[in-house]
């Protein structure tokens, strides 16, 4: 254990003993890459032409004129390639592996996103790339599975305990013991032991700067509030960041599922259900009983679903330096709906919760406000959950349709059935 890396009571590394200079060697590659203008030029270029940056920023004139508060700003990230903000991290991480001189790259993922965008980033740097994820999820996701697959990474479904996400962070951390003189583990989100938060966060930060220069330039002034999702808290700290030393609201929304009173939810800030305690190398709020057990958790949006948050927002949310709060699945459904009928934007059900929260509070604010709204990611990928939540018929009878297609013998040709 050192004390590099803890925020207030938060964070820390936590590690086995032989992983300790695995993590020093990191911890100094970041810190040197980090004090390199060269670097962050080099990290600026490869974003410009590989992922669409820098991102717009949108007006939501529809949406604001509905609400009629606050004006409505939308950050696109949405349009970062493989459709989300992971983009902003794999790739940082894979100019740091190059740096390193590693050539094998592994990941743990329960949705499948990271494990996308990290199969993406191996593909272009011509790393080898094996991605962790429980037998379950494997089942569940097979979209993504396909398309990891496909970008030439090895999925090595996991079949311990209860065979999701954490079970395949326990793969991941066995291979690096194994393998960390030449593999880098791509930790998705601004969690886990230190440098991992401070890494991530510096990376995604790209966000937040972007959003501030681009506000200014636009309005002339900064907004009064800004609004992310908070899974692992990624996002919410890459959109922070740019605001951290101004007059500007920091609202983070985690995931309320199903009320916070029913228990299924993954809101770990905003609800009384998490405590202090390390797990997986930090320490950090968990959603946890008293023993210390972790609790099963819900969302809609499988990328919010998650025991842990950033010990950075911890930190943040101890000092009122953020203010979190929740929105249902149902809420977030709405929010969805409304977004897409009103601007022609999908967001990801993940961000929706930000825009569900705002959608509450920009009534009340004043016409001269201005609010910006982080779209983590784009919803293409949710169409499965989505069109259940709308109870699409048409949907329905499309999915009944493949099924008996690849259940009759010789008629595996792809042609759909009737019309
Ligand atoms: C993964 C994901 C999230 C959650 O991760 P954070 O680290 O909290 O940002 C949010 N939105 C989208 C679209 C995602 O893919």
């Amino acid at each position: 254990m050192k004390n590099r890396g803890y925020y207030g009571n938060y964070g820390g590394a936590y590690l086995p003993e032989i992983l300790i200079s695995t993590f020093d060697e990191l911890e100094r590659a970041f810190e040197t890459a980090r004090d390199d203008p060269s670097f962050r030029q080099e990290y600026a270029d490869l974003m410009a032409s590989y992922s669409c940056r820098p991102t717009p920023l949108t007006f939501a004139e529809n949406l604001t004129n509905l609400f009629g508060g606050a004006k409505i700003y939308i950050k696109r990230e949405d349009l970062n390639h493989t459709g989300a903000h992971k983009a902003n991290n794999v790739m940082g991480q894979g100019l740091l592996v190059k740096r390193m001189g590693k050539k094998r790259v592994i990941a743990e993922t329960g949705a499948g996103q990271h494990g996308v965008a990290t199969a993406t980033m191996a593909a272009k740097f011509g790393f080898d790339c094996t991605i962790y994820m429980g037998e379950v999820d494997v089942m569940r996701q097979r979209p993504n599975v396909f398309w990891m697959e496909q970008l030439g990474a090895a999925v090595v479904p996991v079949t311990d305990g209860t065979r999701i996400l954490k079970d395949a962070i326990n793969e991941a951390f066995r291979d690096w013991v194994t393998n960390m003189e030449t593999t880098h583990y791509v930790l998705g989100t601004a969690c886990g032991p230190h440098p991992f938060p401070a890494m991530v966060s510096w990376f995604q930060s790209i966000i937040g700067m972007e959003a501030r220069d681009q506000i200014l330039k636009i309005e002339g002034k900064l907004p009064k509030r800004v609004y992310a999702c908070v899974g692992g808290g990624s996002n919410a700290m890459g959109l922070f960041s740019g605001f951290m030393d101004d007059p500007v609201e920091l609202v983070g929304v985690e995931a309320g599922g199903r009320g916070i009173d029913s228990g299924m939810h993954a809101s770990r800030l905003c609800s009384r259900d998490a405590s202090p305690g390390i797990a997986q190398g930090y320490k950090t709020y968990f959603l946890q009983n008293s023993d210390g057990q972790m609790k099963e958790t819900h969302s809609i949006a499988a990328g919010l679903d998650y025991v842990g948050v950033s010990p950075i927002l911890s930190h943040m949310h101890e000092k009122g330096k953020a203010r979190f709060e929740s929105a249902t699945d149902k809420e977030v459904v709405e929010a969805l709906k409304l977004t897409m009928q009103k601007e022609g934007i999908i967001p990801a059900l993940e961000s929706a919760h930000a825009f569900a929260r705002a959608f509450l509070e920009v009534p009340s604010l004043s016409k001269d406000d201005v609010v910006i709204i982080n779209q983590s990611g784009r919803g293409d990928k949710d169409i499965f959950t989505v069109a259940d939540a709308f109870d699409d018929p048409k949907w329905k009878q499309f999915i009944i349709g493949k099924a008996k297609e690849y259940a009759t013998p010789g008629n595996c040709s792809g042609v759909p059935i009737g019309n």
